[in-house]
């Protein structure tokens, strides 16, 4: 479907096709015309299906087609992180390039010069805000936030959100909000409390679902059964074996990410970390020089398996289970984007593998096994039965293994133009648009290649 077919203002379309994008996804084709028509909805959609425009255009075609007030603020997007604050901020820059829309980020750990703008952009106004629950309750609580006339609110992410804590702080938010609104809320999983959140907050929703149980076909999967102790040295010989030029290395604590960037710091990989404890600063230059490819390999929590589109990354490597199959599948979902190829691997301690089965199971098959090379050693054998089917072990493991923007008001230095070199805040969040680098492909089984 070709986007004039929405009926789409025409200043937003030269943004749309200047963004490149020439064909609505079918999340889009789906979502717009119920917003447009005023609905409420509710829809699960993977991240790199087109879900940010799919909201995104509705509302600023309603804005900009129906009388809006500019001294007020008009539509609020709220997401779990400020990755995806400012991601979702730069897609907007360039849609709304040709067109008369304000926005602005709002999200923690940008310091007092930041407040301040942000403090002036929603005092006095402005069309589109998107932020970060805690911070956007810091402005709203001293009492100058002009929300009188705001007619949507967007709920991004909601179930990451919820997992994060938050339910409390968007009830909040919510509380200082007119009544009369459009509600529009994405949510991966529709867990009760997802439930719960809807039925509080929609108002007779049209419910979406594009089903979120299934990895890009395009992925090449690998598992890989190793002792703990194995996968630090593993990982480096993986990461020696090939030239990858884009890898990102998922843990599941913080306290992991820093002992593996520590290890591949010191072996000299050109390699940094992003966690919730490091200063905002630091986490989007790790995230621009990365995207930018200046930085091969990021070591990351689960902050960056959601929502965050980067291109052509080669390999994503779980070195550890993730908790359940939705984070498997965003974490892997980082690569293969788009046209491109990837690989994923995924290593499993024997404590791990009763969790890498269910994920398998929601997956509906077995992701194929990688032989650890002879030389690490011997590694535990695959042995986890299916949970509930009767086994030696009944189906649990054996010990040991048996195994931010410019926008209207915005910040200094984003041009938010949609011609390749749109950067969000002056140059600190953008990523290279264009041409795309020819892509190696990763060998699927590092034990194929000879040790160095
Ligand atoms: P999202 O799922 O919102 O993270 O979007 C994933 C990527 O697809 C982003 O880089 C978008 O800019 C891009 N995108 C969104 N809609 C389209 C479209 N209709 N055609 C081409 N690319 C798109």
């Amino acid at each position: 479907m070709n986007f004039h077919e929405f009926g789409f203002d025409d200043d937003l379309l030269d943004g749309i096709y200047a963004m490149g994008y020439e064909k609505a996804t079918p999340v889009q084709e789906q979502v717009i015309p119920p917003i447009i028509a005023g609905r409420d909805i509710i829809a699960s959609a993977q991240t790199g299906t087109g879900k940010t425009a799919a909201f995104l255009l509705p509302v600023l075609h309603n804005l900009l087609t129906q009388p809006r007030d500019e001294k007020s603020i008009n539509a609020m997007v709220i997401v779990p992180t400020r990755e995806l604050a400012i991601q979702i901020a730069q897609t907007l820059e360039g849609l709304t390039y040709y067109t008369s829309i304000s926005s602005i980020a709002v999200y923690g750990g940008t310091g007092g010069a930041s407040f301040a703008t942000e403090k002036k952009a929603l005092a006095t106004g402005v069309d589109i805000v998107i932020c970060t629950p805690g911070r956007m309750i810091a402005h709203l609580n001293m009492g100058y936030v002009n929300v009188k006339q705001l007619k949507y609110l967007v709920l991004d992410e909601a179930d990451r959100m919820l997992d994060m804590g938050f339910f409390d702080d968007i009830i909040k938010i919510i509380s200082y909000l007119p009544k009369e609104r459009q509600n529009l809320m994405f949510s991966a999983t529709m867990p009760p409390k997802i439930k719960q959140l809807a039925l509080r907050i929609l108002q007779e929703p049209v419910g979406i679902s594009i089903a979120l149980n299934k990895a890009p076909e395009k992925i090449v999967q690998k598992a890989f059964l190793v002792h703990e102790q194995q996968k630090a040295p593993l990982i480096k010989y993986v990461l020696s074996q090939q030239q990858f030029e884009s890898v990102i290395i998922f843990c599941s604590s913080k306290m992991n990410v820093k002992q593996l960037y520590a290890e591949l710091k010191q072996a000299k990989f050109s390699t940094e970390l992003i966690h919730s404890d490091l200063e905002q600063e630091k986490r989007e230059q790790a995230l621009l020089d990365f995207k930018n490819k200046k930085l091969k390999i990021l070591v990351a929590t689960d902050i960056l398996s959601r929502g965050i589109d980067i291109e052509d990354i080669d390999l994503v490597i779980n070195y550890d289970v993730p908790k359940d199959a939705e984070d498997y599948i965003h974490r892997i979902g980082r690569t293969a984007r788009a046209a491109s190829e990837g690989s994923a691997y995924t290593f499993v301690s024997g404590k791990e593998m009763g969790r890498f089965a269910r994920i398998e199971r929601t997956l509906g098959k077995q992701v194929p096994r990688g032989e650890v090379p002879e030389q690490f050693g011997p590694a535990p054998s695959f042995n986890a039965r299916p949970e509930g089917r009767p086994g030696r072990n009944n189906g649990k493991p054996r010990r040991n293994g048996g195994g931010k923007p410019g926008g209207g008001h915005g910040r200094p230095g984003g041009n938010g133009k949609p011609d390749g070199n749109s950067n969000g805040q002056g140059n600190r969040n953008g990523a290279p648009q264009g041409h795309r680098k020819p892509k190696k492909k990763p060998s699927n089984n590092f034990n194929n290649n000879k040790s160095s």
